[in-house]
């Protein structure tokens, strides 16, 4: 059988920040590249932690893995589906990330750690989350079971249970893991496998959501060596082929000598090769995540700073705004007061995998005209993730749409 090269499903971990994600996805994956270290700096530029792995089944005993060889019985085992794992640093960028990202997420984990009652607040507002976008595909994990014993492990479930009646996933399967351990870690990815792939538009004009980019050039190299910038993203329609030209927007910032505000100019430019975590693609479809090696001067996208930014081909991209008319509506958090918003005040909204402090110019009841710090190009049907401070942290308070 042959090897997948792309991912063909992204999976978002919702779950409590103590409850044991990062274990898990190491378990899942046997790769982790903790990315979330620097997350949210200047900029409040939001970074997704990402991880893609091959699901494999062993033909003999039929025991799913990630290994190339059964660890039961040796046997050789074969791909069933190359899927992605998307995270987000802390609960607040979390929840933005989920609203922002909508388009780019076809399935959850939903990890709930079984030495808590539950659901702890954040457990309730993931599940909020899970609601609003409609994500059907959810695998609740109960971590920890190690620690607390059968019969706390045995209650936690039904709390768990409880929880979810009545809920668009109420039949959500639950699964008690040890992934230090490797108990269970089988059953996990053998649902995982199960999860439909999402049809997907492969006619439409292609669009890529920059999820980072980077240099990956060494220091000092000579000029006729150096490569051109890299982009990586996810593809959420269309096709990208490699050779075909490329736009790239609100693209690359000026710094414009002797005035205050930055200029930002789109890049056009080539697609030298594509890369997935599983080797070079000629053509490169709507699914996980991909790399495109371009003739930017490097440069330029250096240490992520394309994040946000949407590719295309060549003027099909939607018009770039510094200024959006939204329509506001609240989340209601239970520990936030819902007050309206002041002309003046500063907010924090992530649209598509771009993080954009905004002012609101005007505000009536929940329309809202903001003026942004940075330009976006986003697709007019996206969710906005709206954050407000309060009380000196930054919090989601509710979502909006273009109006
Ligand atoms: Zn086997």
């Amino acid at each position: 059988m042959e090897e997948f090269k792309q991912s063909l499903l992204n999976i978002e971990t919702l779950g409590h920040v103590d409850h044991g994600k990062t274990t898990l996805t190491k378990a899942l994956t046997g790769i982790w590249a903790d990315r979330h270290s620097e997350s949210i700096k200047r900029n409040m530029t939001i970074k997704l932690g990402y991880a893609d792995t091959t699901i494999r089944k062993c033909p003999k005993c039929g025991k799913y893995t990630i290994e190339k060889r059964c660890t039961e019985c040796n046997e050789e085992t074969e791909p069933v589906i190359r899927v992605a794992f998307l995270d987000a640093p802390g609960h607040e960028t979390l929840m933005a990330t989920a609203i922002a990202g909508a388009s780019i997420i076809d399935a959850a984990l939903f990890v709930i750690a079984a030495n808590e009652p539950c659901p702890m607040p954040q457990t309730r507002e993931h599940m909020m989350i899970i609601k609003l976008l409609g994500i059907k595909n959810v695998i609740i994990v109960q971590t920890k079971v190690d620690i607390v014993g059968r019969e706390q492990a045995l209650k936690h479930y039904q709390q768990i249970k409880e929880f979810i009646k009545g809920s668009p996933i109420e039949n959500a399967p639950i699964i008690p893991v040890v992934p230090t351990l490797g108990i269970n870690v089988d059953k996990v990815l053998e649902r995982i496998a199960s999860i439909p792939i999402p049809k997907r538009d492969t006619e439409a004009d292609p669009l890529m959501y920059v999820v980072r980019s980077f240099d990956v050039n060494k220091p000092g190299a000579k000029i006729e060596s150096l490569s051109g910038g890299v982009i990586g993203g996810i593809i959420v329609k269309g096709k990208f082929k490699k050779g075909d030209d490329i736009e790239i927007r609100p693209g690359i910032s000026i710094t414009n000598p002797g005035k205050k505000e930055k200029v930002w100019k789109e890049a056009v430019t080539k697609i030298v090769s594509m890369n997935s975590g599983a080797g070079e693609l000629e053509e490169a479809i709507a699914g996980g995540m991909i790399g495109i090696s371009t003739n930017i001067d490097p440069s330029f996208v250096k240490a992520d700073t394309m994040v946000g930014n949407l590719v295309g081909k060549v003027g099909k991209l939607p018009e770039v705004k510094r200024s959006i008319k939204i329509k506001y509506t609240s989340i209601n958090r239970p520990d936030i007061p819902n007050k309206s918003f002041a002309e003046g005040e500063v907010l924090i909204l992530g649209i598509g995998t771009a993080t954009v402090v905004a002012h609101v110019a005007k505000a009536k009841k929940d329309m809202l005209e903001v003026s942004l710090n940075n330009p976006v190009c986003m697709d007019s049907s996206s969710k906005i993730a709206v954050l407000r401070n309060v009380a000196s942290r930054w919090k989601l308070v509710g979502y909006a749409a273009l109006a």
